[in-house]
């Protein structure tokens, strides 16, 4: 047993701990739990638990079923929602191996970040991301379904007794913490009802489970506030959606940040910029993975501080990347603005780094900044400034995905496919009907 393991079995015995949740997500980014009882633990870290994979979305074919879930002991943490002194329930992020080779599964979404990790690392980079989830907090009707009425509607700047929203926020961020993160930020965001909280940042695999489990923490205590928290990119037109905003940076393996210059005039070094032009050259693509919903669409419109055009900025947020000020070198990063809350986080960060890399490999170069709102401009200036527009919508966005070999072979050849086939069913059904808005316009009228 690892020394992680060990420590995970001691903590067991000591916590009380009965059951273990182990977790991996599915294509689409859902959060998938086995239970064992806690006894089975030892076992789980040196054989692994078999499962049957085949209900499980786009993971196998019926007839080749079985897999085999391999616990990562660094990633244990005791839920704490479900804890007393007596009874305690645990998660641990697993990988998932096929059982007929005893490899990696290719449809393992966190392999295929562990694939882009690893080709950062052959070109002498880690790499480290942090997201900025936002989510919305709704009320339940009678039966529990969740609305989009807002709790805090009207209570934002009331001198209420009670501030509800930013009491659920605190008790997130308590079970945030005893989960192990740190928290940087809180705050209302600025949509009614809408809020994002910021954790340190870490390296994209850790971050990328981090992400997972935020949005499972967040939704299991606004439940027990009888709110629903959702990561739906737009939940309420013509307001504010909700983004994922995600900071990149590289280091070397000297544990330098490879993406600061001081001489630079953004403190940006070649390779942050070369980084940057391989978003952009492949954003399109990537957007089919960073924004994979229908819904995804219906935020990537001018006027709601989302991106709309391929460009970056080291000032404003119209552009799809900005350069945040950073305080000391060490804090160097890019932050794509375009990501949102309901894609796959190990997916949307491998896009994004074989992205980046491919435009280190190339060389690309790096347009410059575009210091302007470019909501406010017209198509020709666009087309004076050479800027692209993001693709309209989900089938859009999978035709370039398909069109883009760098960033689909990404995927590999379990996911690709069986991600685009899924999300161009999703579009079509998505056609097909009739919306509330036709039946507003047009019923009455013909
Ligand atoms: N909610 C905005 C979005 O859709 C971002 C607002 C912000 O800059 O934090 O990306
Ligand atoms: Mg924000
Ligand atoms: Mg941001």
């Amino acid at each position: 047993l690892s020394e992680e393991a060990q420590r995970a079995l001691d903590e067991i015995e000591e916590k009380n701990v009965d059951f273990l949740r182990l977790q991996f997500t599915d294509i689409l980014g859902t959060v998938k739990n086995v239970s064992i009882p806690a006894e089975q633990a030892e076992k789980a870290f040196t054989e692994g638990i078999y499962f049957d994979g085949s209900s499980i979305e786009g993971f196998v074919r019926i007839q080749e079923s079985d897999m085999r879930l391999k616990p990562d002991p660094e990633t244990f943490a005791i839920l704490p929602w479900r804890n007393t002194d007596e009874h305690a329930s645990a998660r641990l992020i697993c990988d998932v191996i096929n059982t007929s080779t005893g490899e990696p599964f290719e449809g393992d979404p966190r392999y295929i970040l562990k694939q882009a990790l690893d080709r950062a690392e052959e070109m002498g980079f880690t790499v480290n991301a942090a997201p900025e989830p936002e989510f919305f907090l709704f009320e339940e009707d009678e039966d529990g379904r969740a609305t989009t009425k807002t709790n805090d509607a009207g209570g934002y700047f009331d001198l209420a007794p009670k501030d509800l929203a930013s009491d659920v926020r605190r008790d997130i961020i308590y079970g945030l913490e005893d989960m192990g993160f740190d928290i940087e930020a809180s705050h209302h965001e600025v949509a009614q009802g809408q809020h994002e909280i910021n954790f340190t940042y870490d390296d994209a695999l850790t971050t990328a489970d981090n992400v997972g489990t935020f949005r499972t923490v967040v939704r299991a205590i606004a439940a027990q506030h009888d709110l629903h928290a959702t990561f739906m990119p737009k939940p309420i037109a013509r307001i504010n959606g909700s983004g994922m905003h995600t900071h990149i940076s590289l280091f070397t393996e000297d544990g330098e940040n490879a993406f600061h210059d001081d001489d630079d005039e953004f403190n940006l070094s070649e390779s942050a910029k070369q980084f940057t032009a391989g978003i952009l050259e492949h954003a399109p693509a990537i957007t089919a993975i960073t924004n994979p919903t229908v819904n995804s669409y219906k935020r990537l419109v001018p006027g709601y501080e989302a991106p709309v055009y391929v460009a970056w900025s080291d000032r404003n947020r119209s552009a799809l990347i900005r350069k945040p000020a950073a305080r000391v070198p060490a804090a160097s990063r890019i932050e794509a603005r375009f990501p949102d809350p309901s894609c796959n986080p190990y997916l949307a960060f491998a896009a994004l780094i074989h992205a980046g890399l491919d435009g280190i490999e190339q060389g690309l170069e790096c347009p410059d900044p575009v210091r302007e709102n470019i909501y406010d401009f017209d198509e020709d200036k666009r087309e004076e400034y050479g800027i692209e527009t993001l693709p309209t919508n989900l089938g859009e966005a999978v035709d370039a995905l398909e069109a883009d070999e760098a960033i689909y072979s990404a995927l590999g050849p379990h996911i690709g496919p069986k991600f685009v086939e899924a999300k161009k069913a999703e579009f079509q059904e998505y056609l097909v009907e009739v919306s509330q808005w036709e039946l507003d316009q047009y019923l009455e009228t013909f």
